[in-house]
């Protein structure tokens, strides 16, 4: 079994073959430090906590993460908050970085006996319409190298080569741009408040996210064509505060800005999930914008589902459940995804024509108003929210 990628997708499931006692190898591009240190997400779902508890792998997030049941919107309406983890099925997350988790499960399965080759970037998967599938790789020299198994797990990111490798129209892909683009920041200060911040504002939308008690994470909405180099610190947190109204809520705690990343907001999907012997998980197999928090938690979901699936074949001699992968997937990337669109269009103000706001804003002040003010609406919120 060749398992693509290092990421929250490819360790989860080269941990749960492993255990299974499935031989496997995951081949990655970046080296030991890049993994370690590649501050991405940080809210992670029950249901993936859940998941990890069962595998033993949640030793890390149990000591250091915290628990976080509360967002509050800021908007022209005035400022909101919602204790969505005593809503819905009364969930809360998990906050915990995407860098310490991908630590955590790297040591666990080098430290069970497992394979990572680093700094081996797979080049193209052949043999598609077989059951002996190769992977072709070029270490960090260069050189060249070969990979053979009776499956390829592409955990490999968007960009990989699980992706590029499926021949022309064997796999349908949706694509959606959501026409908006976000500065992610991650800031060496303390959170400035106890709760997700969101902050519609008519400058564009502004969020706030704990991640440790010395560092956290802010979004701004900027233009496209935005560079991070435009956004130098001082220009950063002014806008900051002015879109999270701080003179009126209470000042953000400033410090030095450590990373700053145009995210284009995107999403797609790709139907169905597997070609022949090779399958795809995580970000491989569906991109999904940044607004829900959702892409981790999906690609530690799709990790188990596979991993379970992959088992039973190869052990058990069942291939129902490789048969089954892609639809069982689909439905949770599809549930998200639709979340995740709702989350943009309620967090984005429409640009005005001649000053007058577009149909679209009225709807979205109508639906923060309904946020605010329907119990059910809140429950229904909860339940997408913290959910996968
Ligand atoms: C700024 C930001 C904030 C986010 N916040 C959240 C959040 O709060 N909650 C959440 O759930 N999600 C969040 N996400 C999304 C989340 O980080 C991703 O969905 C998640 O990393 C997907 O995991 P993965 O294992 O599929 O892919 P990745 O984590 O991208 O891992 C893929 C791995 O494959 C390797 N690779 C790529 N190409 C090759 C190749 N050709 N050969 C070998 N190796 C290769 C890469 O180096 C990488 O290690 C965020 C993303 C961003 C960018």
């Amino acid at each position: 079994m060749v398992i693509l990628g290092a990421g929250p997708a490819g360790l989860v499931l080269g941990n749960l073959l492993h255990a299974a006692g499935v031989g496997c190898v995951v081949l990655e591009r970046a080296t030991p430090a890049q993994l370690r240190t590649r501050q991405r997400a940080g809210f992670l779902a029950a249901n993936t906590v859940r998941i990890l508890e069962r595998h033993g792998l949640a030793g890390g997030l149990h000591r250091h993460g915290r628990t976080h049941a509360t967002c509050e919107f800021r908007t022209e309406d005035g400022r909101f908050r919602l204790d969505y983890g005593h809503l819905g099925r009364g969930e809360p997350h998990t906050v915990y970085p995407q860098h310490l988790l991908v630590t955590d499960l790297l040591t666990q399965y080098q430290d069970a006996g497992g394979t990572v080759l680093f700094g081996t970037e797979a080049v193209t998967v052949q043999g598609l319409d077989g059951t002996r599938p190769t992977v072709t790789v070029r270490d960090a020299d260069g050189r060249p190298g070969r990979w053979q198994g009776r499956y390829v797990a592409g955990c490999d990111g968007r960009h990989g080569a699980a992706r590029r490798s499926l021949p022309p129209g064997s796999v349908r892909r949706h694509h959606l741009d959501h026409g908006v683009s976000w500065l992610g920041l991650l800031a060496e200060a303390p959170p400035s408040l106890d709760a997700v911040g969101y902050a519609v504002h008519e400058r564009g939308f502004a969020g706030h996210m704990a991640r440790t008690p010395d560092v956290t994470r802010y979004y701004l909405q900027c233009e496209r064509g935005s560079t991070p180099d435009d956004w130098p610190d001082d220009r950063i947190w002014d806008e900051l505060a002015l879109r999270m109204r701080a003179a009126d809520h209470g000042p953000l705690r400033r410090g030095p800005v450590l990373d700053r990343t145009v995210v284009h907001l995107e999403s797609d999907v790709l139907e169905p999930l597997r070609h022949g012997p090779l399958l795809l998980a995580g970000d491989a197999a569906s991109l999904i914008s940044p607004s829900a928090a959702k892409g981790a938690n999906l690609a530690v979901l799709e990790a188990e589902v596979l991993a379970r699936a992959l088992v039973d074949d190869l052990r058990h001699g069942a291939p129902e459940g490789i048969a089954r992968y892609s639809d069982r997937c689909l439905h949770h990337i599809w549930r998200a995804q639709e979340f995740s669109r709702w989350m943009v269009r309620l967090l984005h103000v429409a640009p005005g024509s001649d000053g007058v706001p577009p149909f679209h804003d009225h709807l979205r002040r109508s639906r923060l108003a309904s946020l605010r003010t329907s119990r059910s609406c809140q429950h229904w919120f909860a339940e997408q929210y913290a959910g996968v």
